[in-house]
């Protein structure tokens, strides 16, 4: 496994040349920030100054608006494995897990259980809480261990709220098993695909899946704070009530109507008026990751993976590291993560030295791996740099321990 052969024959290396990567940086985050297109600010700058500056409300017929959350969707659909029509860009992905969770709970009537994971992602859980405020207690919402998850679906769970990829661990679901387990007991399933799309493979309508939501700014590369995306398979996307029944989600919005009629199809989960600039800078994002090969993605990731473990297996032995992501590379996402007493010191002695990954609270030290912009050689550097960071003893500074407020 040397990084210098591996880079040689990696047939995603001219994606590299796209992106706009800082000197002196080894960025391992881009599971959290992807890096910048180099075509993004081109085109959000022609936006601004033309479609904005100069074309105005024109714009939103003309310079294809009104169309850019199905446009984009549908995008997005063909790398998480849905058919056009049944993905929308458009809001936080928090707000869309709000959206599908009511979606789903209307679609399985009778069945008023919220279900997920301790430990999954917070805002999927706070959701579902606030959910449960919202509603008197009428839907409750229950955590249990991931393990036992689909063992804890009983008559009353209309819904299971689930990460394909885990923030944490990395550790992946299987989309199919999971989906069909959860169907046979009359649950339905939202997958959230953050850490999925763009990384690795998802296959929505291979697994029936039933609603799904995920993020625009991680593997996606649409920008800080990115719309995310909705997906409602088609069969619930005429009984699914929308529970935001904003007006760009009615059937027809411009005839002002005082009465609420949701869209036909996937438009009536849309809410309020698109965030357009944030909708070009993930439309450039995903039309670049649509350009490559998702087999090569996932075969460059798996690598990556495998010389990141190999690599730090001494460290492990020397230094206390313990791999926190699953050993095996087929059960772990496009992260790979090791739990430390001192992770949080040891993070920001990195990132001084250049090596951007994240800490996750308690102890988890996170890379990310992006294959489209992420070399061999990186990977190689980044651990030679933790190696020389805890060999030098230099995360034990009181700089590297004041919290700062995002991690
Ligand atoms: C990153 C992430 C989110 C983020 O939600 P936002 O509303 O965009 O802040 C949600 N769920 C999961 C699983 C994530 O990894």
């Amino acid at each position: 496994m040397d990084p210098a052969l591996l880079d040689a024959a990696d047939l995603l290396r001219p994606f590299r040349d796209r992106f706009v990567l800082p000197q002196g940086t080894i960025y391992l985050d881009g599971n959290s920030l992807g890096c910048l297109p180099k075509a993004t600010a081109p085109k959000i700058t022609e936006l601004v100054n033309v479609d904005w500056g100069q074309n105005l409300i024109g714009s939103w017929n003309v310079a294809g608006w009104v169309d850019a959350p199905q446009r984009v969707g549908d995008k997005i659909a063909r790398l998480v494995g849905a058919e056009e029509g049944e993905v929308v860009a458009c809001d936080s992905t928090s707000v869309n897990v709000f959206k599908a969770l009511c979606a789903a709970l209307s679609a399985n009537p009778g069945r008023s259980t919220i279900l997920s994971e301790r430990g999954n992602f917070p805002t999927d859980v706070y959701m579902m809480q606030g959910l449960e405020a919202l509603t008197g207690r009428r839907v409750s919402a229950r955590l249990v261990d991931g393990e036992t998850v689909l063992d804890a679906i009983d008559d009353d769970t209309a819904v299971v709220l689930l990460t394909q990829v885990h923030y944490r661990t990395g550790r992946v679901r299987d989309m199919v098993a999971t989906t069909a387990a959860a169907q046979a007991r009359g649950a339905l399933v939202i997958w959230d695909l953050s850490h999925s799309a763009g990384a690795i493979p998802a296959d929505l309508s291979g697994a029936n899946a039933d609603f799904a939501v995920g993020c625009g700014y991680k593997f996606l590369n649409g920008g800080p704070g990115a719309p995310g995306y909705i997906f409602a398979a088609r069969r619930h996307q005429d009984t699914a009530m929308p529970a935001l029944s904003g007006w760009f989600g009615h059937a027809r919005p411009f005839d002002f109507d005082d009465a609420y009629r949701p869209a036909p199809g996937i438009a009536r989960f849309l809410v309020g008026t698109p965030p357009i600039i944030g909708l070009a800078a993930l439309e450039v994002g995903v039309d670049l990751m649509r350009e490559a090969d998702m087999a090569q993605v996932r075969s460059k990731s798996v690598a990556m993976g495998e010389l990141f473990a190999r690599r730090m297996a001494p460290l492990c032995e020397r230094h206390g590291f313990m791999l926190a992501s699953p050993a095996d590379p087929a059960e772990r996402g496009s992260q790979i993560s090791y739990a430390h007493p001192e992770a949080y010191p040891i993070v920001q002695a990195l990132i001084a030295r250049g090596v951007v990954g994240d800490f996750r609270a308690p102890d988890v030290l996170r890379f990310g791996l992006t294959p489209l912009y992420t070399s061999f050689g990186e990977i190689a550097a980044a651990v030679d740099t933790i190696a020389a960071v805890m060999d030098e003893g230099a995360w034990d500074r009181p700089e590297f321990k004041v919290r700062a407020a995002v991690t």
